[in-house]
C-alpha cells in the first residue's frame, strides 16, 4: 500500500514522525511537496523564505534520490492535489507533520476531514516541537503568558526520546507511470531571479547536512561559551541554527537531547530556555492567533503610534537611520537574511520607541527579508520589545542603543564590518559618530551626521505617548 508523505516545514529524513508513520506502517511512502502560497493567509512566505525553501527542497530531493527516491513537487490547491495524487496511485494514507500558523491550522484540519470522508487514513505528527502547544498548560488549565513558567512546566514534562532514523532506501513504487510527476523544483518559481541572494548561502547551507553540520559546530565550538557570547554581534557565539529549524531540516528534539547529552551544565541550560522561547512562541501563537497583527495586550489598541513617514521607514529599513548598531543590524539582514538576536531587538525597539512606529510594519519587513522568518518567533519578538506582548518588556524600558553598542559590541567590531563608512572614525566615535568632534565627523561621508531621531528625543517622545496608556489602565 502506498501513504503520500506531504513534506511541508520539516524537509528533513531524520527523525521525521510523518515518514516514520509511513515506514513503520509498512507503507511505501511517495514524497509531496505542494506549493500554495496563498493558502497562507495574510502572511504567505517572504523571499526570503522562498530562496531558502527552494535549496532546502533541493537538497530534500538529492537526499531521496540517494536513497531510491525522489521528492514530487505540485503546485496548490492543495486539497485537490493530495485528493487527486491519492486516486491517480491508489493511496490508501496520507501523513504529515503540523504546522500553527492559523491559517494554515485552518485549512490543514479542513484537508482531514475531506481525506477521511474519502476514505483515506490522514494523520498529522509534531515533527517541529518539543511539546504540543496545548500540553503545556497552567494548574487550572489555562494558557502561559509568562516565559519563566511556562519553561519549568514544560521542562518537568520531558522525557528522553527515542530518535528515529530513516531507511537507507526506499522502494519506487511499482507502476511509476501511475505517478502524476508534477513540476520540476525550478517550476516553483521559488529561487529568486536577479542573485540577491548570494549574501545567505555565504553564511547558511539549506538543508539537513548544513543544519547537521551547524548543528555540531555549535555544540564544538560556542556551547560552553554561549551564556556570555551569545550577547556578542562580533562573534560567532549562537547556533544559528534558525533558519534550519523553521523549515524542519533538523529535529528540534534532537537538538535538545544533543544540548542536553553535551553535559555543560548551566550553559546547556541557557541554550534550551532559547529553544524553550521558540516553544513558547508557538503557545502563545495557538492560544492567540490574532497577535500576528493585533497586540496581545488591548491597552495598546488606541497607543499614538507614528504614522511611517516612507522616508523614515526606509532608512531603517536600509540602515541608513544613523544610529549605527541599528543599521547594522539592518545591513547584516538584508545582506544575509540573517541577524543577531540582540541586534534585532536593539532595531526592533528603535522602530518601536524612538521612531514610534507600530511593530506591525518592522514585523513585516523581516518577514520578508529573514531566512529564519517564522511567524511564531517574529510575532512574540515583535511584540516583546514592542511592550504589547505577553512576559514583554514593558514599554517605558527603552533601550539605549548607543549604551547596548558599547556593552556589546565593545570594539565596534560588528559595527566596523558593516558600516565600512565609519573607517574614518576612530572605533571609540563609532557607536554615535555624532558626538564626534568636527573635524572628525567632517571627514565622514555617505552616512548621516545626525541620528533620524535623536536618543533622548525619540525617548522622551516614547514616554509621553506611553502615558497616555498607563492613564487608560
Ligand atoms: P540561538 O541562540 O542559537 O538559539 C537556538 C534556537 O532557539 C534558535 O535557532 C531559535 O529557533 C530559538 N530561539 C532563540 N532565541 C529565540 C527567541 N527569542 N524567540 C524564539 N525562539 C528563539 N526567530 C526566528 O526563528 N524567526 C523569526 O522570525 C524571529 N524574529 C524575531 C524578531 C524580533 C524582533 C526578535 C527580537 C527576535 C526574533 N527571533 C526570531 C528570535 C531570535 O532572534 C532568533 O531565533 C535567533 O537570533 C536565531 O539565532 P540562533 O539560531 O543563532 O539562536
Amino acid at each position: 500500500p502506498i501513504a503520500l508523505v506531504w513534506f511541508r516545514n520539516d524537509l528533513r529524513l531524520d527523525d521525521n514522525p510523518a515518514l516514520r508513520a509511513a515506514v513503520e506502517g509498512g507503507y511505501q511512502p511517495l514524497m509531496v511537496y505542494i506549493h500554495a502560497p496563498a493558502e497562507e493567509g495574510e502572511w504567505p512566505p517572504g523571499a526570503a523564505s522562498d530562496a531558502w525553501r527552494h535549496r532546502s527542497l533541493k537538497a530534500l530531493d538529492d537526499r531521496l534520490r540517494a536513497r531510491g527516491s525522489v521528492l514530487r513537487c505540485f503546485h496548490g490547491p492543495t486539497q485537490a492535489t493530495l485528493e487527486s495524487i491519492a486516486v491517480a496511485v491508489d493511496a490508501e494514507a496520507v501523513f504529515w507533520n503540523r504546522r500553527y500558523e492559523p491559517a494554515v491550522e485552518a485549512r490543514d484540519t479542513i484537508i482531514k476531514g475531506a481525506l477521511r470522508r474519502a476514505g483515506l487514513r490522514a494523520e498529522s505528527f509534531n515533527g517541529s516541537l518539543l511539546f504540543e502547544p496545548w500540553e503545556v498548560e497552567t494548574a487550572q488549565g489555562d494558557p502561559y503568558r509568562v516565559f519563566t513558567p511556562f519553561w519549568k512546566r514544560a521542562r518537568g514534562q520531558w522525557r528522553t526520546p527515542r530518535l528515529w532514523q530513516a531507511p537507507d532506501h526506499f522502494e519506487a513504487p511499482e507502476d511509476d507511470d501511475a505517478v502524476p510527476h508534477g513540476v520540476p523544483l525550478e517550476g516553483l518559481h521559488l529561487a529568486p531571479r536577479r542573485g540577491w541572494d548570494h549574501g545567505c548561502w555565504e553564511r547558511f547551507t539549506p538543508g539537513e547536512e548544513g543544519a547537521e553540520d551547524a548543528l555540531s559546530r555549535f555544540l564544538q565550538a560556542s556551547l560552553a561559551d554561549y551564556p556570555r557570547a551569545r550577547d556578542l554581534p562580533a562573534v560567532e557565539g549562537t547556533s544559528r541554527l534558525s533558519p534550519h529549524l523553521h523549515f524542519g531540516e533538523i529535529s528540534v528534539v534532537r537538538v535538545a537531547q544533543a544540548v542536553i547529552d553535551a553535559g555543560m551544565g548551566e550553559a546547556g541550560d541557557v541554550c534550551l530556555a532559547q529553544l524553550g522561547w521558540r516553544e513558547f512562541a508557538h503557545h502563545l501563537l495557538h492560544h492567540y492567533p490574532h497577535t500576528v497583527d493585533a497586540d496581545l495586550d488591548p491597552r495598546f489598541a488606541d497607543f499614538p503610534w507614528a504614522r511611517p513617514q516612507h522616508g523614515v521607514l526606509a532608512a531603517w529599513q536600509r540602515g541608513r537611520t544613523g544610529v549605527p548598531i541599528v543599521d547594522a543590524g539592518m545591513r547584516e539582514l538584508w545582506q544575509t537574511g540573517w541577524m543577531h538576536n540582540r541586534v534585532r531587538m536593539l532595531a526592533a525597539s528603535y522602530l518601536t520607541k524612538h521612531l514610534r512606529v507600530h511593530w506591525r510594519h518592522g514585523a513585516r519587513w523581516f518577514w520578508d527579508t529573514l531566512v529564519d522568518a517564522d511567524l511564531a518567533n517574529n510575532t512574540m519578538g515583535w511584540q516583546w520589545v514592542a511592550g504589547t506582548g505577553a512576559d514583554a518588556a514593558p514599554y517605558f524600558r527603552v533601550f539605549n542603543p548607543v549604551l547596548q553598542a558599547r556593552r556589546f559590541d565593545p570594539d565596534a567590531a560588528y559595527i566596523s564590518r558593516w558600516i565600512p563608512e565609519l573607517d574614518v572614525l576612530p572605533p571609540a566615535h563609532r557607536f554615535a559618530p555624532w558626538e564626534a568632534p568636527d573635524p572628525l565627523l567632517k571627514q565622514l561621508r555617505g552616512y548621516p551626521h545626525q541620528p533620524v531621531v535623536g536618543m533622548a528625543e525619540g525617548r522622551q517622545a516614547a514616554l509621553a505617548a506611553y502615558a497616555q496608556v498607563r492613564r487608560k489602565a
